[in-house]
């Protein structure tokens, strides 16, 4: 074979389970290898085997710490991977943590795919890299670009064979807090695109229209004296909900109140990003030049056991906790929405999507009595949902990042997405003159 070959093995037509092989110059890296997650035989399929020999892999790249998108990674370990892993370093860390987790069970449902002595094994293999840092694998070349989605997240450009591929990973939206945007400055042109569509047929609400609302709703529980709950996601949407509340404490847009974080996850991760001023956006150095850090401020409390969360019922409200998991299957929030969802001065803020047949989605839906550890709870809370705060772009964002890229002949394969949000990508490209494909599980193409 000459030039590159690109095969997709997961995160086609659906958006979970990134993993996709580049074959180039005699070498095959895989990029991502993610946990397959809200499919009913989700279980079943992480823990088949892999379509392709683990050991055969000369590297793995990794685009960003979601479990999506690492979540399998010391499973291929187990299967006798022993290669490099490369990532952006901040990604190292964050991969670390969300690994530990689901060797856990916390954050995932279903038999454990690994235990902690692979995990070890498998930050071992970790080799941090910085953006636009060239990296040599034989041959071929790797480099990473900021993709604006999380922390660390990035494009990964692979050169080799006189070839050149851009990987998306996930593109996060413009002017979103702490992290830089996803990059649209490319020097030179690419022949081919793996492009994410998770929203590649929706549009999202303004971010400014969403911060209002979130605003309106803490001035709300403060008049009325009552407890905020946030179930939140621990990676990047609670540093996103910190860095709001630091900036409208500090504005003095809202009073000062207590706000608990308590989730020992969402900790770990705010750490790391805390440790990551590098990835920071100017807005959010010109914070910290004025000598405002972005994710602390004063009321700020970060819960370390579970002995002290139990204890955050005695709270005197007006007071928010922003606890995990983001769906309410589990948690440290369970047992606050079990205090505090039967009294009417409750508010409770939804800042995610809520899958289905969980209890975030049942109070989604307007349920009115909930059962949480066997016990019914009326629900007498205000139930709120904002849409706005998500990590990845929308239909018009995607486009234009695709149409920044140079090569007159580039092909855009398109990804991470439901089938109807990839076929509207697809749509939605071919209606800026750009060429897009949706791949299936399975599909290979030469470039
Ligand atoms: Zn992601």
């Amino acid at each position: 074979m000459s030039g590159m070959k690109i095969t997709f093995y997961g995160a086609a037509l659906r958006v979970t389970g990134s993993c996709s092989l580049v074959e180039c110059a005699g070498k095959r890296i895989l990029i991502d290898c993610g946990m397959i997650q809200g499919d009913d035989n989700a279980d079943e399929l992480n823990h088949a085997e892999f379509p392709f020999e683990a050991a055969s892999l000369d590297a793995v790249l990794l685009t960003h710490g979601h479990l999506d998108h690492v979540g399998r990674v010391p499973r291929l370990v187990a299967a006798g991977f022993s290669g490099p892993i490369f990532a952006h370093v901040a990604t190292t860390a964050l991969a670390e943590i969300v690994m530990r987790d689901s060797a856990r069970l916390s954050d995932y449902e279903g038999k454990p795919l690994y235990d902690e002595k692979q995990v070890e094994r498998t930050c071992k293999l970790m080799r941090p890299l910085r953006y636009r840092q060239e990296q040599d694998i034989e041959g071929v070349k790797i480099e990473l670009f900021d993709a604006g989605h999380i922390l660390g997240s990035s494009h990964a450009l692979i050169s080799g064979a006189g070839r050149r591929l851009l990987m998306s990973g996930d593109i996060g939206q413009p002017n979103s807090p702490i992290i830089r945007d996803p990059t649209t400055d490319w020097d030179e042109s690419v022949d081919a695109v793996v492009i994410e569509s998770t929203y590649g047929n929706r549009l999202h609400k303004g971010r400014a229209e969403t911060l209002r609302e979130f605003k309106k709703i803490v001035e709300r529980a403060v008049a009325n004296k009552g407890m905020l709950l946030i179930p939140a996601f621990a990676i990047g949407r609670t540093q996103e909900l910190l860095y709001h509340f630091n900036h409208m404490v500090d504005a003095g847009e809202i009073p000062r109140l207590p706000v608990m974080l308590d989730s020992p996850m969402a900790e770990r991760v705010t750490a790391v990003y805390r440790a990551h001023r590098e990835c920071y956006d100017d807005v959010t150095w010109e914070g910290i030049e004025r000598g405002d850090p972005p994710m602390s401020f004063p009321g700020l409390r970060e819960i370390a056991s579970a002995q002290e969360s139990k204890t955050l019922k005695r709270t005197k409200p007006p007071a928010v906790i922003i606890a995990g998991s983001g769906m309410c299957t589990g948690g440290r929030i369970l047992h606050h929405l079990k205090d505090f969802l039967d009294k009417e001065s409750t508010t409770v803020i939804f800042v995610g999507w809520q899958g289905y047949g969980t209890l975030g989605r049942r109070l989604v839906d307007g349920e009115e009595k909930v059962r949480i550890y066997g016990e019914k709870i009326d629900v007498r809370a205000k139930i709120e949902t904002l849409n706005g705060f998500s990590a990845h772009g929308d239909r018009d964002v995607l486009v234009a990042w695709a149409k920044e890229i140079p090569g007159s002949s580039k092909r855009f394969f398109v990804n991470h997405g439901e089938e109807d949000a990839a076929r509207g990508l697809v749509a939605a490209l071919s209606g800026a003159e750009l060429s897009g494909h949706a791949v299936k599980s399975g599909e290979s193409f030469e470039i």
